[in-house]
C-alpha cells in the first residue's frame, strides 16, 4: 500500500466526441504518451486510466474515454462504459474541437451536465484555428480553456483552473473525522486469522491508521486474542476501539460496557454508504421469508481465503439466527433485476468510491430493496447494537426510533 488507494483520489474524467483530442490532452497533462493520439476517429476505445499528482487537488486518477459518437460495432458498449466513468467523477474535461460547430452529441452532454451539477471545465482543443462563432456562444468564457495543439507544450494553465474547482468537489468524510481529537489513543483489532491477506492489512484499517495519524492521534494495533490482556494493563482509557467486526463478539466481551467501540465497517458504511439506509434495512430481517433470497454483493475481486465472510462465514450466521432455508447468490455486480432479492447485504466498498456506492444504493431505494452492509448485519447479528453505534448519537437514534424491535 504504496500509494493513495483509487477510490481515494480525485477523479477527472476526458469527455467528449472522437477526435476532439482527449488523448492528446491526456498526454498533455502527463508529459508523455499514456494515450495513443491519431486523426483515425475512434481510436481510444476501452477507458484508460493513470495516477498523477496535481497541485491542490492532490492525487488524482485521470480517465481518457471513447468518444461520445462511436458508431462502431462496439461503440454503444463503449458509449455506455464512458457514461458509467461520468457518473462517478470529480471533475469533467469536456474536451471540444474550437473550430467546429457544437455537435448533437456535445449539446447532449452540456445537458447531462447542467442536470447534475458537476464540476466542468470545457477545453477547446485546435485553438490554432479560429473558433467557431457557436462553439464561443456554447460555452461560457469563464467555464472555458482554448488550447493550441501544437504550441502549447504545457496544461499549467488548465491544472490551475481545475485547481479553482477544489471547493466544488465533493469529499468523502475520513474514516475517523469527528470521532477523535488530538493526541487522542484508539485501539485498533485486527484478527489476522485465515482469511486475513497474508502479509498485509486490509485497506480500512490501512486507511484508519493514517487518518488517525493525519490527526495527531496514537494508533495502537492489537489481535482480539491480546486485546483483554494489553487493554488492561494500558494505565489509560483509550477514547475509541475500533475493531474488525468478526471479532465483535469477543472484543466487546472483554471491553468494560463504558469504553467506546465500533467496527471498521461501521466507519466505511458511514464514509461510503449510508449508514441510516442500512440501519432501516434491518427491520428486513424481521418475518423474514422462510424461502427468502439474499444477495451479498462486493465491489472488488479478491482471492477467496477458507471461511471467507462474504461466501461462509455471512450466509452460516444469517441461516442460523435468520432462516436455515434462506438463499443465496453472490455477485459484484447490481443485478438486472433488484426486486428478485429480499436483501442485500453489501461489503464495506472499500474500493469504491461514495459516488460510485451511492449509485448502487439508489438503485435499491428505488426499487424498494432493504441493503445492510458487513458490518451491521454482524453488530446485529452478534447482540452488539446499539453498543457499536454509541459513538455515533444519531446513527444511534435512528436505530432507537426504528428497529429497536428487530
Ligand atoms: S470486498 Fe469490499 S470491503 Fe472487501 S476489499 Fe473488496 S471493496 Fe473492500
Amino acid at each position: 500500500m504504496t500509494t493513495t488507494p483509487l477510490a481515494e483520489m480525485t477523479r477527472i474524467v476526458l469527455a467528449g466526441v472522437r477526435n476532439a483530442g482527449k488523448s492528446s490532452l491526456m498526454n498533455k497533462l502527463f508529459q508523455k504518451d499514456i494515450a495513443i493520439a491519431s486523426d483515425t476517429p475512434g481510436t481510444t476505445t476501452d477507458p484508460v486510466t493513470r495516477k498523477i499528482e496535481l497541485g491542490k487537488l492532490g492525487m488524482c486518477a485521470i480517465t481518457d474515454t471513447a468518444g461520445l459518437d462511436d458508431t462502431s460495432k462496439l461503440g454503444e458498449q463503449r458509449i455506455l462504459k464512458t457514461r458509467e466513468r461520468l457518473e462517478t467523477a470529480d471533475v469533467i474535461l469536456f474536451v471540444s474541437p474550437g473550430n467546429i460547430k457544437p455537435s448533437a452529441d456535445e449539446k447532449e452532454l452540456l445537458k447531462w451536465l447542467s442536470e447534475k451539477k458537476l464540476p466542468w471545465i470545457a477545453v477547446l482543443t485546435f485553438g490554432d484555428r479560429p473558433l467557431h462563432p457557436e462553439k464561443e456562444v456554447f460555452f461560457a468564457e469563464q467555464n472555458r480553456i482554448i488550447l493550441d495543439n501544437t504550441r502549447d507544450k504545457s496544461s499549467l494553465a488548465l491544472i490551475s483552473k481545475m485547481e479553482k474547482l477544489e471547493r466544488e468537489i465533493s469529499k468523502e468524510l475520513t474514516p475517523v473525522e469527528g470521532l477523535v481529537k488530538e493526541n487522542d489513543l484508539v485501539m485498533l483489532v485486527t484478527p489476522i486469522d485465515l482469511a486475513a491477506p497474508a502479509g498485509r492489512l486490509i485497506l480500512p484499517q490501512v486507511e484508519t491508521i493514517r487518518d488517525l495519524l493525519d490527526k495527531d492521534c496514537a494508533a495502537l494495533l492489537v489481535k482480539e486474542k491480546e486485546l483483554y490482556s494489553l487493554y488492561n494493563n494500558l494505565g489509560i482509557k483509550p477514547s475509541l476501539v475500533i475493531t474488525d467486526s468478526q471479532a465483535f463478539h469477543k472484543v466487546s466481551a472483554d471491553l468494560p460496557e463504558d469504553q467506546p467501540l465500533t467496527s471498521f465497517s461501521i466507519l466505511f458504511a458511514r464514509k461510503k454508504g449510508d449508514p441510516a439506509l442500512f440501519i432501516e434495512s434491518l427491520k428486513a430481517l424481521r418475518d423474514f421469508p422462510e424461502n427468502g433470497r439474499v444477495l451479498v454483493m462486493e465491489s472488488c475481486s479478491h482471492h477467496r481465503q477458507a471461511d471467507d465472510i462474504g461466501t461462509v462465514k455471512i450466509p452460516r450466521l444469517f441461516r442460523q439466527l435468520v432462516g436455515s432455508k434462506v438463499e443465496f447468490g453472490h455477485s459484484r455486480k447490481i443485478p438486472e433485476n433488484p426486486k428478485e432479492w429480499d436483501l442485500i447485504i453489501h461489503c464495506a466498498a472499500c474500493m469504491m468510491t461514495q459516488k460510485a456506492m451511492n449509485i448502487r444504493l439508489e438503485i435499491f431505494r428505488k426499487t424498494g430493496v432493504p441493503v445492510l452492509n458487513y458490518g451491521l448485519f454482524l453488530a446485529w447479528a452478534n447482540g452488539l447494537l446499539p453498543r457499536a453505534l454509541e459513538p455515533f448519537p444519531e446513527l444511534k437514534e435512528i436505530y432507537k426510533q426504528s428497529v429497536l424491535t428487530v
